[in-house]
Parts: C-alpha cells; structure tokens; sequence
C-alpha cells in the first residue's frame, strides 16, 4: 500500500495553489461582497490545465483524472471557495456528457469549456423539487426530430453565464416506473423561450452564479440527447456519484484554508500576555481540525484513486460528502471563534469561510440525503 502522492500530483498541488493564492487572494473580498462572478480569472485557470482537469487529453482536459481534479478543488478552495467553484464547476454537467455522450457531443461541449471558451451548467433542481429528484416536472416533448421543453430549474450554478445547460427533463410520463421517465438533454443557453435570472444575496459562495431558469417551449434538436431516453434517472445518480468527489475536494480544502487561518492567527494574538496557541483549550480545537482534515483527505483520495483505477464505491462518494460538509463546517467555526470579535467581522476571511462552508451540507445531496443513501447500503448487506 503506498500514500505517497506522485511527483505530478505534488507539483499540481503547489501549482493550484501559487494559482489561487496569486490570483484569488487580490480581488476575493470584493466580489464576495459585490458578488462578482470571475470570468477572467476562469480563462487564466484553463491556460493552466485547471478547468476540468479530470478531462482526458483528447478532449481538451489536464488528464489528472479524479484525483487530481479533488486535489485542483481542494487547492482552490483553500483560498476562496467561491471563485474556485467558478473554476472547477465550469464543467458541471459535462460529467454526464462524458459518461454517457456520443464522441461528436464530446468534442463539442467538452473541449471548449477545457479551453476556456465556454462554460456550461447541470440543470436539475425545481423550485418544488430538490432531494426528491424522481419528481421533477420539467417536460420535453417530441415534436418532429426536436425536443420542445417546458419547465423551471432552480439554484442552478453558472445559470446566467453558461452557454448550455445539461437538464432534466421527462420525457417518458407513461413509464410505468417513475425512475424510468427522464432523459438528460443539452439546451443552448441562447435558445429562444430561455428566462434566466440571477439569485442575488447567498449567504455563501457569493461569487458564484446561481440562477433561476425558466424554459418556455424550448426547441433543441433530439441529438442532443445525452445517453439513452428514460435513462436519465440512473444516469444523474452515476453523476452524482462523481461530482461529489469534487464537492468532497472543496470541504478538504475550506477546512484545510480555516486551519492555516487559525494557526496563524493564534500564535501572533495574545491574551493574559502569551499567544492565545499556548492555551490548551485552543490547541484542542486546532488538533480536532486537524485530524477531521487529515481522514477527509486520506479518505477523500481513496474515494477518487478507486475511480480513477477503474474500482469505484460510489457509498464511499456518498459518506465524504456527507463527513467533508460537516467537517467543513466543524472548522470553520472552530477558526472563527479561535479569532474572537475579529472573525466575526469582514476584515478577516474566516466569517466568509465560515458563511461559504454551509452550502457543502446542503447542495449535490444534503447530509440527510446522504444518509439515507449510505444507511440503505448498509441494511442491503
Ligand atoms: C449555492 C447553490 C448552488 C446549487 N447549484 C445547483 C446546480 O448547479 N444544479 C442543480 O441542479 N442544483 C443546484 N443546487 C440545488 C441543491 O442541490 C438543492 O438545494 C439541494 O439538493 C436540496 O434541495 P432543496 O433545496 O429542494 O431542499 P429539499 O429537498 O426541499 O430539502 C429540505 C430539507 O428537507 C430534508 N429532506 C428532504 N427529503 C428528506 C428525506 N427523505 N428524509 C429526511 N430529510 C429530508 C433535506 O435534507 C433538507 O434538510 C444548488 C443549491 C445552492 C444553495
């Protein structure tokens, strides 16, 4: 058994993180406070390999495969989370095209976004159905060789910035089981019948794009249906089982961000004339940091290193999304109360990671979700 990280994926960490430390660290309180999507930064990053890494060569990505984008996502997310996932979640959606797409889609949606040319986005959630994901309602109907859609999606990342969106649609309402009526299907962002509006004041992850999308009778041609009709269901789910390695990557890297921020904050503070480090109760939150890091990584890496080599166990997805939200959110309190009045107030980045770390439990499977998910697991052993 060998931990050791290749010389490739060290040097793609110290890289990732120059990166971010370079061109997050000037402008990350501005566009957290004027909430500013960063298209500039997006394009530099892919100059860099940066913009879906996990990409084989051929089409367009780095080639790091799965491991490499969680340790490309967890250097981002060591500086500023929100303009990282503007980084890595350029490609949301194209999992599915790459799992489940023809060539010609390959080359057409995925290089580009490598490139830095264009960005897409995964459109699943509506505005009365997220966790639940088997009652979606958005419907595309066959007319001719096109599909017409009708439906809204809601909380979707890149939703006013992207050039395509992966949704989900039904498109099979009389199947008999309800898991069988959906398919994934690419539309156009400048499609005609389009609404999208961008959500102002998130709590978090206040430089990413979230929007509502509204689509009224949209045309798009049947090819672009991704993978099979009515397999859509089982097709996200695959997804998902990918996607939360990367979700995984931010919390290792936002909790890892709040532990620098907290060492270095306890040993230059002094209360009652020493360093706030010195005292045993503030070594007891660093320590309980750093070992709640230390098994999000190693387990987080494991996860990706089994996808990678081709022996995926997709609960394993599903309990480091599950422990990384809460670890980052466990750290994120820890270093903004080892900062007293000062981590409370925007001087300090340490309230806008504790404020960033939230959404990790909530968003691509809540933490009850993905209970459920690992608790049927275990009781079907
Ligand atoms: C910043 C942000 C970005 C996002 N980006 C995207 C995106 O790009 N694309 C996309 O499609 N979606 C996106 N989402 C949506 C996100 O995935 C959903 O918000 C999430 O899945 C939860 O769905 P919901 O909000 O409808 O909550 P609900 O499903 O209504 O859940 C509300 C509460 O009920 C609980 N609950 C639900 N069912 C059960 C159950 N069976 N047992 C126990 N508890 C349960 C949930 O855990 C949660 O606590 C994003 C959300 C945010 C906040």
């Amino acid at each position: 058994m060998d931990f050791e990280l290749t010389e490739e994926m060290k040097m793609l960490r110290e890289m990732t993180y120059k990166f971010a430390v370079a061109e997050f660290t000037p402008v990350s309180h501005e566009c957290d406070k004027e909430e500013k999507y960063t298209p500039e930064i997006r394009k530099k990053a892919a100059e860099n390999g940066l913009v879906g890494a996990w990409v084989p060569e051929q089409y367009g990505g780095a080639g790091v495969g799965i491991l490499g984008n969680a340790i490309v996502t967890e250097e981002l997310s060591r500086v500023d989370m929100g303009i990282g996932l503007n980084i890595v979640a350029a490609t949301f959606g194209l999992e599915a095209i790459y799992y489940f797409g023809t060539e010609e889609q390959k080359k057409t949606y995925i290089t580009p976004v490598c490139r830095g040319e264009k960005v897409s986005a995964g459109a699943f959630t509506e505005p009365d159905a997220g966790t639940d994901v088997a009652s979606y309602r958005t419907r595309a109907v066959k007319d001719g060789k096109d599909y017409v859609i009708t439906g809204t999606k809601m909380f979707i990342t890149n939703g006013t910035v992207c050039d395509f969106y992966v949704a989900q649609c039904i498109t099979n309402p009389e199947a008999e089981k309800k898991h069988s009526r959906f398919s994934q299907i690419i539309i156009p962002a400048d499609a005609k019948g389009i609404t999208r509006n961008k959500i102002p004041g998130k709590m978090g992850v206040r430089s990413s794009d979230t929007a509502d999308v509204s689509f009224e009778e949209v045309r798009v041609p049947q090819t672009n249906l991704v993978g099979k009709e009515g397999a859509g269901f089982h097709q996200l789910m695959h997804f998902f089982d990918v996607t939360r390695v990367m979700v995984a990557g931010q919390c290792v890297g936002i909790s890892q961000g709040c532990l620098d921020k907290a060492l270095q904050y306890v040993k230059e503070r002094k209360a009652f004339g020493v360093p706030i480090g010195t005292y045993q109760l503030s070594m007891a939150k660093l320590t309980e940091m750093a070992i709640r890091i230390e098994l999000l990584r190693n387990l987080v890496y494991k996860t990706a290193w089994l996808i990678d080599t081709g022996k995926p166990d997709y609960t394993l997805s599903a309990m480091i999304k599950y422990y990384g939200g809460q670890t980052a959110v466990y750290c994120a309190n820890a270093a903004l109360e080892l900062h007293g009045g000062y981590g409370y107030i925007d001087e300090y980045p340490v309230q806008k990671f504790y404020r960033d770390a939230k959404v990790l439990e909530i968003y691509e499977g809540t933490k009850e979700a993905e209970t459920l998910t690992i608790g049927r697991v275990l009781l079907s052993r």
